[in-house]
């Protein structure tokens, strides 16, 4: 700005002339507004100092270049353009770590360049410029700070640990004290663990909600994902001493809508399912809930995580033969190297269940169309599936299809069931299986014209 204004005046007029317009350059008593902090403040800061020699030669373009308010502009310019180059999406998935750091640190040195920027004091804008231009995010970042510092002091019960047998996942139930609002369906909460690092505050999703005896109890499910992860999974352990650790939360996610559906499907890929296990737990604490059907999709690698909420989908057995609402559950494994490539011994076991289940497809069809069982639908593909029964404490078995679902084949199958409801559909899931399911989304919305699928995307990076 002051490439197009102040520096033009500079070159054009002496100091004598400018001196009569300076905000610094006038008495006490003057009618110009305040330009700093009630005005002269940081004279030791101005270059040039300010009221300008009198004298009638003209100060000239450079001596604004080189001034205070010149060499910070093109020093706060600097600090723009790289914390924009620190915050691009790539650079925050290499390091969050780098990104955070370099944003406090260039965020600090942004705020204190304008405070020396203002220095010369040659406009009055009526309130310290620093105020004016970032007074709002320094105010709410101040109260985040003390916030924190206040959630720090309360203490946070931890009573429960669970690891999966995976390795990968953990889960930690905690009671709230009661100065913690009641969190909804989807929301999430920051996480601090001290003793793996005192400044670091991480977001989960709140994957279980309760009230046990008035209190609040929330469930998290934290995968090893990083640093920071992995060193909560080796500091906070299921047997032994509880680790102390401190949440600021509950706050809104995306996924606080999916109860304003009456038909919803969930699809969560690994830990994404965390909003929709939130979801079942509402469900299964026999909150009133606003759905008619609901079917939750759960793809992971290891089979063996699903057993980490099996007290949840033990609660939702016995809650969904009394009351209302048709809720399916879709556990689909997808280890790794789970696709038929066509080689090796794989490929004759997957060609003999091919053919098995197509014959059995077949006679499904003959008795009852509408009775195939899911993991027979895919004609084409038949999955193969593995049946456990150490998931429900009933023992009865849970049958869970090797490999992805055909989300087009699902969500219509889902639509068909009531061809004049819409159907909200919520995926908290890497980026393929989100654009399978956006375009699953698009190919239902294009075969009907009497319901309609509302595609949700909520992802945690
Ligand atoms: C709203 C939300 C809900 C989430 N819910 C869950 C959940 O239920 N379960 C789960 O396992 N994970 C969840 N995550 C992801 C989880 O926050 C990250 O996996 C975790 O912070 C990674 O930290 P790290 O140091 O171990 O890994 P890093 O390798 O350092 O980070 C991996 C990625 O996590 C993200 N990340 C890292 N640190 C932070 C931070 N302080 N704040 C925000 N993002 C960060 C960055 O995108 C980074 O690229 C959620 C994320 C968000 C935004």
């Amino acid at each position: 700005m002051h490439h197009i204004g102040t520096f033009v005046a500079f070159d054009q007029h002496s100091g004598k002339e400018l001196n009569k317009v300076l905000n610094c350059a006038q008495g006490p008593g003057a009618s110009m507004p305040v330009g700093y902090l009630g005005s002269h403040q940081l004279t030791l800061l101005q270059f040039p100092a300010c009221p300008l020699p009198e004298t009638d030669e003209k100060v000239g373009y450079l001596a604004g270049v080189l001034s205070t308010p010149g060499i910070t502009g093109y020093l706060l310019m600097a600090v723009i353009i790289l914390l924009g180059w620190f915050s691009r999406p790539k650079g925050r998935r290499l390091s969050y770590r780098v990104f955070y750091a370099m944003h406090h640190l260039l965020v600090t040195a942004w705020v204190l360049l304008l405070v020396v920027h203002a220095a010369n004091d040659w406009v009055g804008v009526g309130v310290p410029v620093v105020l004016l231009i970032a007074g709002l995010p320094i105010l709410s970042y101040g109260f985040t700070r003390a916030k924190r510092l206040y959630l720090s002091c309360l203490k946070i019960e931890l009573v429960k640990v669970v690891r999966s047998e995976s390795g990968q996942l953990l889960r930690l139930d905690v009671d709230l004290p009661r100065s913690y609002r009641l969190a909804t369906v989807g929301e999430y909460a920051y996480i601090n663990v001290p003793k793996a690092s005192c400044t670091e505050w991480h977001p989960f999703t709140i994957a279980g909600i309760e009230v046990v005896d008035g209190v609040q109890r929330i469930t998290f499910i934290i995968m090893a994902a990083g640093i920071w992860t992995k060193k909560v999974h080796e500091i906070i352990k299921p047997e032994g001493e509880r680790a102390v650790l401190h949440i600021d939360g509950p706050y809104f996610a995306p996924a606080v809508t999916i109860q304003a559906h009456e038909v919803v499907v969930g699809i969560g890929g690994g830990v994404g399912v965390t909003p929709f296990l939130s979801f079942l737990s509402h469900i299964a604490s026999d909150a009133a809930s606003n759905f008619k059907r609901a079917h939750i999709f759960w793809t992971t690698r290891t089979a063996s995580d699903y057993k980490i909420m099996s007290d949840l989908f033990s609660k939702l057995e016995e809650r969904m033969q009394t009351r209302g609402g048709k809720l399916v559950l879709h556990l689909h494994t997808t280890p790794k190297g789970s696709i038929w490539k066509g080689d090796g011994i794989g490929s004759l076991f997957d060609l003999a269940t091919r053919h098995i289940w197509q014959k059995r497809v077949a006679t499904f069809i003959r008795k009852d169309p509408t009775m195939i069982p899911t993991i027979a639908r895919y004609t084409r593909m038949p999955l193969h599936a593995v049946v456990v029964n150490d998931i429900l404490h009933s023992g009865n078995p849970v049958a869970i299809p090797v490999g992805r679902p055909d989300f087009t084949r699902e969500l219509k199958a889902v639509g068909n069931q009531d061809t004049h409801a819409d159907v909200g559909v919520y995926v908290c899931a890497g980026e393929p299986v989100k654009q399978s399911v956006e375009e699953a989304c698009v190919a239902c919305n294009m075969s009907t014209t009497t319901q309609k699928f509302h595609f949700n995307y909520e992802r945690f990076s």
